[in-house]
């Protein structure tokens, strides 16, 4: 295989730029430094903007047949890079390489040749004899795509493909945890795509407000916690802009008291653990009813003790480290307060300290009461809360009962019963005997404090285009 061993540039205006600062970006399977990422100036930032307003006059002029011959030819150029890209994932993000790393790359880029094939048609809204009213989405401008750590190259591409096809242009700001898969397929951008159309740069934090802040930024497409989510919100204030920010949940998956249990526990394992539990839909409250809970209990800790923790590079490894030292951190919070409070552990709960590496084992927690940290916060690990109840009007009042409404789960033999009792979940998204499917027409996005706007599906890509009325006298 061809691997790229860096060294790492910003791209900005078509040109691979070097900084003055760099920081260490750590592999998480190790806790060593893994490569050095450029750190952007303020005003390097300033010119990937510049260049990006400069270019969106030619891109949002081609059209979309045009922009879709582009797109399809970064698809084809990240393919040539796919296993590159895949080892890079695991490296910086600590995720195993054939489960989960490669379906990423993947998936992404299957995405951006989907998402080059869509359209947002004009739209004839009203029509008489002597008027005719058109409704056209015309694209923003900048786009400013800020994104998190845990899925760095699908989160970012799932922003790329739909700006970009509906004639906007973009500055990416990748997390400083994982830069180094988003500059180098910003880095392989610049050889596809025409110059300012997509640039990448990666720094610290501070980059974020100037980002949010910026007058020649029409839109941020943001993915991250709430808590910053809330900064980009009064940030962008100031200049108006469009705002989609996909932030974190708590979603429960509900065990109704007909499922056929035995035969979901690898489904409701992985979407819990997979990632090592960080994705933003994992599942982080498993409620099972308490009339198989035990036996439930039982089974998911058998198929646990099956996985391997480990270093993703490692064929056998299905379970990675958490990715950062920041995260581990926080984990060791939650573990603490589980340990404080006397809650059940029967399975993991004990970090090795004379292990490198950011490795949190595979944690069962038997039934901790609704009040506590694992139950009412999003953990972003692999420790897995498995509550008991009784009723199901109750534990659909419990899975409500929080300021997130990002995705959830309901699980049963009869699925007209199951969608029942989804209707009545307050989140952006329910599966209902399955878990984690995406589609580019399918939604994607959260309710209360997780969401603002969406991504994905007709609805998701006009939310990088505004509505423009044309009203015409014949
Ligand atoms: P984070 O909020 O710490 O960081 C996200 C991004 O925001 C990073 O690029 C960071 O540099 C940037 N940032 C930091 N401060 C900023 C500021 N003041 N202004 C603008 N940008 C700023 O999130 P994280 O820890 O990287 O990611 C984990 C969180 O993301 C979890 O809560 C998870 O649920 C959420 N998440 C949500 C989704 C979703 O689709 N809803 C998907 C993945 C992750």
């Amino acid at each position: 295989m061809n691997i790229f061993d860096g060294p790492y540039y910003l791209s900005i205006a078509g040109k691979l730029i070097e900084t003055s600062d760099r920081f260490d970006v750590m592999n998480p399977a190790t806790g060593t430094v893994l490569a050095q990422a450029p750190a952007a100036s303020a005003a390097q930032l300033d010119e990937a903007i510049a260049a990006a307003k400069a270019a969106f006059r030619i891109w949002s002029a081609l059209g979309y047949e045009r922009r879709q011959v582009y797109l399809n030819a970064y698809a084809d150029a990240l393919e040539a890079h796919r296993d590159e890209l895949a080892r890079l994932l695991t490296l910086e993000q600590g995720k195993p390489l054939k489960t989960m790393a490669e379906p990423e790359v993947d998936q992404s880029i299957s995405w951006i040749r989907q998402i080059a094939a869509r359209r947002i048609p004009v739209e004839i809204v009203e029509e008489t004899d002597d008027h005719i009213v058109e409704l056209h989405h015309t694209p923003l401008g900048v786009v400013g795509a800020i994104t998190p750590w845990n899925f760095p190259v699908l989160l970012a591409l799932w922003k790329v493909a739909p700006a970009l096809i509906t004639g906007n242009t973009m500055v990416i700001k990748p997390s400083p945890f994982t830069p180094l898969s988003t500059l180098r397929f910003g880095q392989i951008a610049q050889s596809v795509l025409p110059p300012g159309v997509l640039s990448v740069v990666s720094g610290g934090n501070e980059l974020g407000p100037q980002m949010t802040a910026h007058p020649d930024i029409a839109k941020i497409s943001f993915t991250g916690s709430t808590e910053t989510g809330k900064h980009v919100i009064r940030s962008a204030a100031g200049t108006i802009k469009r705002l989609t920010l996909e932030m974190g949940g708590n979603d429960a998956a509900i065990v109704l008291p007909d499922a056929d249990w035995r035969s979901i526990v690898p489904a409701l394992f992985w979407g819990a653990v997979g990632n090592s539990g960080q994705w933003c839909v994992g599942i982080k409250r498993l409620y099972v009813h308490r009339s198989f809970h035990a036996d439930f209990v039982d089974a998911f800790v058998a198929y646990a003790r099956r996985q391997k923790l480990g270093d993703g590079l490692d064929p056998e490894v299905t379970v990675g480290p958490v990715q950062n030292k920041m995260q581990f951190d926080k984990v060791v919070t939650f573990l603490d307060d589980i340990k404080a409070n006397g809650q059940k552990i029967v399975l993991g709960g004990e970090i090795d300290p004379n292990r490198p590496g950011y490795f949190i084992p595979v944690t069962v927690v038997d039934n901790p009461p609704e009040d506590s940290k694992i139950v009412q916060e999003e953990q972003f690990a692999p420790i897995v809360p498995i509550i008991a109840y009784d009723d199901v009007d109750d534990v659909i009042e419990r899975a409500n009962d929080s300021p997130f409404g990002l995705g959830g789960s309901v699980w049963g033999r009869d699925t007209a019963a199951a969608v029942a009792v989804a209707n009545r979940l307050e989140t952006g998204m329910v599966w209902v005997n399955e878990i984690h499917t995406q589609g580019v027409d399918v939604p994607f996005g959260g309710h209360k404090q997780s969401g603002v706007g969406t991504e994905h599906g007709s609805e998701g890509r006009q939310l990088f285009t505004n509505p423009k009325t044309i009203l015409i006298r014949k």
